[in-house]
């Protein structure tokens, strides 16, 4: 019996470090895919320690179902899936590993990112906390400037904090310089960057 744990935390949270690690360990006794979207380095998963290891390219049309029916098939055998960037998967994709779980066997282990630089649920994290067997949110200590917790991420246009826009941002060429960072729920509404962001008002 198979299971569907889903792990999410804001950005520098470990999602993809764990992700690597859980299925570096499970591949030594097991068979499994690591599955990612939207990586910053492609068809890989990377951490932001540094290590980077070949993953399946996610795209929306992907079906996942379809994809281990088709390895245990053509392998033998096919015990566990990791999903990292799984905020970007689509409700369908997200019904599809819960089948994988539930008909295949399959433990699917999924990683991502809980709300937007909006404040808002990502589609994909919200079917995942709908339909998961497991809800982890993970504590590695990420931090606001101030020292508390970090809840939330927010969206800086050249050290600006913006609350509007597309979720995922397609360059379109214009001069703002698009950055993120970690901050509690009070500084994220106040969109306050912190003492940093008063040197750089004071020396401008
Ligand atoms: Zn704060």
């Amino acid at each position: 019996m198979g299971s569907l744990q889903f792990s999410f935390g804001t950005m520098s949270s470990g999602k993809s470090t764990l992700a690597l690690q859980i299925h570096h360990n499970l591949a030594a006794t097991g068979t499994g895919l690591l599955c990612s979207m939207h990586d910053r380095a492609g068809a890989h998963v990377s951490s932001a320690l540094g290590v980077s290891t070949p993953a399946v390219e996610v795209h929306p049309k992907l079906d996942f179902y379809a994809l281990a029916h088709s390895h245990q098939s053509g392998h033998g055998a096919l015990d566990y899936l990791v999903c990292d960037e799984a905020q970007f998967y689509t409700d369908p994709q997200v019904d599809q590993l819960a089948r994988v779980v539930d008909e295949l066997g399959v433990d699917v282990y999924a990683f991502g990112l809980l709300t937007d630089f909006r404040g808002k649920l990502f589609p994909g994290s919200a079917r995942f906390l709908e339909v998961a067997d497991q809800r982890l949110e993970l504590q590695v200590q990420a931090r606001c400037w101030c020292g508390r917790a970090a809840t939330h991420n927010a969206r800086l246009h050249d050290g600006v904090q913006v609350y509007d826009g597309d979720v995922v941002l397609i360059d379109d060429g214009s001069t703002a310089q698009v950055t993120y960072e970690l901050r509690c729920r009070n500084h994220w509404i106040l969109g306050d960057s912190g003492p940093i962001a008063d040197r750089f008002r004071a020396a401008g």
